[in-house]
């Protein structure tokens, strides 16, 4: 993928996060590994994910340095540094502040499947409990990058959550479907809960069509288009 296109995918990840309510203020962000191993994309603070344009999406190398693009990076820039150093398969990493998952990764449940949206988490999602302050350091980021393993999502107790996957389009979709999942649970709990929830096995069988990027790409698709739509409706441009 060329840099330019690289650049407009994390921007219009950013932008489907925002129509998906996933936003949280200027916090928040969603990066892609450089193609010529330079390091990795991702926005510059102190701007919303709907406010961003390709010129705001900065290239970082691993330790942080702004080798191109217009702004200062998040402090928590060694999230995605510190994942993609470790993890070759990974192309792309969102962490956001989702309020259903900080407030079902606050609860002592544990994610069920029983949603065709919760499916793509048939398998569980683990909590990191050491995340909950700011991930502003290359051990920080080291540590959390061990947490998670191979793992495409993972809960940042008192925080927010993380998602990995081999594009911007799969790693934005997991966050999106992370969100769903939680929300649905959080509105089950609150007429008792899951009456009957399957085990891990049976969720992993009946939700076997959810476990696929082409799952998750079929989404994004959607998702990309209704940013277009909205952008168009509201007169928006790039400029
Ligand atoms: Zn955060």
């Amino acid at each position: 993928m060329a840099v330019a296109d690289v650049r407009s995918e994390v921007v219009r990840g950013g932008r489907v996060l925002a129509l998906a309510g996933l936003s949280d203020m200027v916090w928040g962000h969603v990066s892609a590994r450089d193609p010529s191993g330079r390091g990795v994309w991702m926005k510059a603070n102190g701007l919303g994910f709907e406010e961003v344009t390709d010129d705001d999406v900065l290239l970082l190398d691993y330790d942080g340095n702004v080798l191109a693009g217009r702004g200062s990076p998040h402090r928590e820039y060694p999230i995605h540094t510190e994942i993609l150093r470790r993890s070759a398969g990974v192309a792309s990493v969102v962490h956001v502040h989702p309020p259903h998952a900080i407030a079902l990764a606050a609860s002592a449940l544990e994610l069920q499947a029983f949603s065709h949206v919760a499916g793509v988490f048939a398998g569980g999602v683990r909590r990191y409990r050491d995340g909950a302050g700011l991930i502003d350091s290359a051990a920080a980021g080291a540590a959390l990058a061990d947490a998670l393993k191979d793992d495409r999502a993972l809960f940042l107790t008192g925080h927010g959550v993380i998602t990995a996957g081999p594009s911007v389009a799969v790693a934005v979709t997991t966050a999106v479907m992370l969100e769903r999942a939680c929300h649905l649970q959080l509105l089950a709990e609150g007429y008792g809960g899951v009456a009957a929830p399957l085990s891990s096995d049976e969720a992993l069988q009946v939700y076997a069509h959810t476990q696929t990027d082409k799952h998750l790409l079929g989404a994004w698709e959607y998702l990309s288009r209704k940013v277009d739509r909205y952008r168009s409706a509201t007169s928006l441009t790039d400029q």
